[in-house]
């Protein structure tokens, strides 16, 4: 299946998979595909994460799409699932737009899977996902909403939607991943 859309940064129409095409769903050990297994994930929000304020001023009047994403923040965060091989589960209200998820996934982050949309507040969505999936034994967050439950702040990064994923902010996300980070860097 297929979705089409037309991406914001470039007027351009868009044409990505909506399906995993791996051959081996069941036993898959490749590295990125979302049917192998992992133990670490990370709840993705994403504007005021992957995009910011500044984004939005710069943005061309008239174009279609909803989608705004900003690369140079994008890279940052798949730089962090590469150094701590994290699997992202998008608790962003983007996941429940038409085209939304297929749109992250264009610009280069895999999604593992998506929180559901019944809490009143962020926190209990990703606690419900947690309570489902008791395979997970490393989690973190990040968003710029801090709607978050108490027992989960130790796992949260919040971001600010005048800045988007800092370097800091990523550095932060990477310790609380199990990654390494820079000697000095505060965590
Ligand atoms: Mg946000």
């Amino acid at each position: 299946m297929t979705w089409e859309h037309p991406t914001t940064e470039f007027g351009a129409t868009a044409q990505v998979q909506a399906e995993c095409d791996c051959p081996h769903p069941k036993k898959c050990k490749l590295n990125g595909c979302r049917h192998a297994p992992y133990d670490t994930v990370v709840f993705l929000d994403v504007d005021g994460v992957l995009n910011k304020a500044p984004d939005y001023a710069v943005r061309i009047e008239g174009q279609r799409s909803c989608f705004l994403v900003n690369q140079r923040l994008v890279d940052r965060f798949i730089k962090v699932l590469e150094e701590t091989g994290a699997r992202v589960v998008l608790s962003s209200s983007w996941r429940v737009m038409r085209g939304g998820r297929e749109f992250i996934e264009h610009v280069g982050i895999p999604i593992q899977d998506v929180t559901d949309n019944k809490g009143k507040k962020r926190g209990e969505e990703i606690q419900r996902w947690l309570d489902a999936h008791p395979e997970v034994v490393r989690y973190a967050i990040v968003d710029d909403d801090g709607d978050m439950l108490d027992h989960q702040l130790p796992h949260f990064v919040l971001t600010e939607f005048e800045t988007g994923l800092t370097k800091q902010a990523a550095y932060r996300l990477t310790y609380k991943l199990g990654g390494e980070i820079p000697l000095g860097v505060s965590r």
